[in-house]
This record gives structure tokens, sequence and C-alpha cells, in this order.
């Protein structure tokens, strides 16, 4: 049976008596409401692992004051249950007041790798998240941690502060999981009504084309860029916030396609500000 704790007082608990036991742990950082994308990293981490345990948490300090905080989507009934289902065996809760107790005044912050995406137009986003996946590597001392390539930049910013940081933890990366028509899964796409569900098949549209014109050879960073973005205004609904070619490892903008290159692009439709990427593997 699965437990639910709400403080970090007894998730060190329980992680005490799993390593005592001998136990390896494996954590699955989350803001909850939990698709078929998170379960992919559960299910990797439960088969690593003795133990797993999925946190919950809708971490206010990586939203700017514009963003979508009050309104993203909550459930925690439905969480446990797909956690459960999936072989976890803790899931972490915390109230903000529980992560951040008055007076709370310190932060892990990068320079490099967030200056570029989403690290533009959400000037604050990666200090919060370096700082809240810190603390919870430190409340549950894993010995893996589970990311999605989903969002590709953040695990390329985490890898580069465990490194950074000498953090005991091996991140791992877990490749992106689709709808049937291909939008990438993701708990934002809630907000999207009929019409603009069906704009929204531009990014996985436009990522599908850029990466059979990338195996054709392109090379050409820019060209890439451009065609992309054509390619997303096409669609009325489709704004763009950047379409962008970086190496992978630095977050540093690219002229030329190659191995380890990330192509990545955020794109509201309507209201919604939805991501999507891919990385080109091989030479
Ligand atoms: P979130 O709850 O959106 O903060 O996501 C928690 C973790 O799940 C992050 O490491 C995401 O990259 C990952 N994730 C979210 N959506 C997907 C997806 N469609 N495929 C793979 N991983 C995902």
């Amino acid at each position: 049976m699965i437990k639910v704790v709400h403080t970090i007082d007894e998730v060190r608990k329980q992680v005490k008596e799993w390593r005592q036991e001998g136990a390896s742990v494996g954590l699955v950082p989350t803001m909850g409401y939990l698709h078929e994308g998170h379960q992919s990293l559960i299910k990797r981490s439960v088969e690593d692992n003795d133990k797993t345990v999925v946190s919950v948490f809708v971490n206010p300090m990586q939203f700017g004051p514009a963003e979508d905080l009050d309104s993203y989507p909550r459930d925690l009934n439905a969480d446990t249950k797909l956690c459960e289902a999936t072989g976890a065996d803790l899931i972490f809760n915390p109230e903000p007041e529980e992560m951040y107790k008055e007076g709370f005044c310190s932060f892990v912050d990068m320079n490099g790798p967030t200056a570029e995406l989403c690290g533009k137009s959400r000037p604050i986003h990666f200090r919060g998240v370096c700082t809240v996946v810190s603390k919870l590597f430190n409340i549950v001392t894993p010995d893996r941690a589970y990311f999605g390539q989903k969002d590709a930049q953040q695990l390329s910013v985490i890898k580069r502060m465990v490194t950074d940081l000498n953090v005991p933890v091996e991140i791992v990366g877990c490749p992106i999981v689709r709808e049937n028509d291909g939008l990438a899964k993701s708990s934002r796409n809630t907000y999207l009504n009929e019409e603009e569900r069906k704009a929204a098949l531009i990014l996985s549209k436009t990522i599908f084309m850029a990466q059979k014109l990338v195996e054709e050879g392109m090379k050409d960073a820019n060209e890439l860029i451009s065609v992309m973005k054509k390619n997303i205004e096409s669609e009325p609904l489709a704004k763009i916030d950047y379409v962008q070619v970086v190496d992978f490892d630095s977050i540093t903008v690219k002229d030329t396609i190659g191995a380890n290159t990330l192509i990545a692009m955020a794109v509201y439709i309507g209201k919604t500000r939805l991501i999507d990427n891919f990385i080109v593997s091989g030479n």
C-alpha cells in the first residue's frame, strides 16, 4: 500500500528505515496531475530501484507573477492511484509552507544553460527549479532521480547542477511520451479547448517535420528554424515564444546541427504555453 506524507520528517523517517534494510531509492519529482509521461518515469524508477518516492509539489518559486500557479491543475487522489498502480512506495506532497519556512532566503541558481530557451521568457524559473530539486535531493537523498526529456532544458540544467555541486545523485533522462496523435503529454494540455487542442498539434507536427529534415541531411540551424517557424505560423491560434537550436549539454546556440543538438520550441496556443523538442542522436 502506497503511503502519502506531507512533512519532511516523515520522508526522512521512511527513507532511514529503507536504508537500514539496504534498499536503493529512486526519486521522481513532479508537480502532480500525473499522466503517462510521469508514469514512464515512475516505471523506470521502480525498475531501477528497490523503493520509489514521487514528489507532488506545485512549486511556487518556479512560477513568474503572471503565470499559472493558481490555476495549475491538482488531483492528489488520482495521482495516488496512478503511483500505486505503477509500483511507487511513497508520495511526498508538502504544502508550500513546509518547503519554504518563514525566513527562507537561500537559493540554488545557475548562469550559462539557463540563458536561452525557456530561461529567456521565464527569467526566475530555473532558480526555482534548481532550488526545489536541491531541497528534494537533500530531503529524500535518492540514489537516482528521473526527469523527462519533454523538459529538455530542465534535464540539462539538473545534470549540470549535480555535476557542478557534486551532488551524489544519478540523473536519468527519459524519452517524451506523446498522445496517439503526437501531442506531447502535459498537465497543461487540460487548459486547451477543443479548437486549441487541434491547433496544438502544430507543435509535434513541426517537430516531426524538422526531425525528418535533419535525418535527410539538413545541417544549417537557421534554415531549419525558419522552416519550422513558417510551419508554426500557418496555424492561426499559434504564437511562437521561441524556436531555437542549441547544444543539449551547454544550451548554447548552434549554427550547425550535429550530434547532441537540441531543437526546441515554446508556442502559445491561445493563452496556453506548450513546449516540444527533439535531440539529434548519432553523428
Ligand atoms: P511536471 O509535473 O510537469 O513538472 O513534470 C515532472 C516530470 O515529468 C519532469 O521531469 C517532466 O519532464 C516529466 N514529464 C512531463 N511530461 C512528460 C512527457 N510527456 N514525457 C516524458 N516526461 C514527461
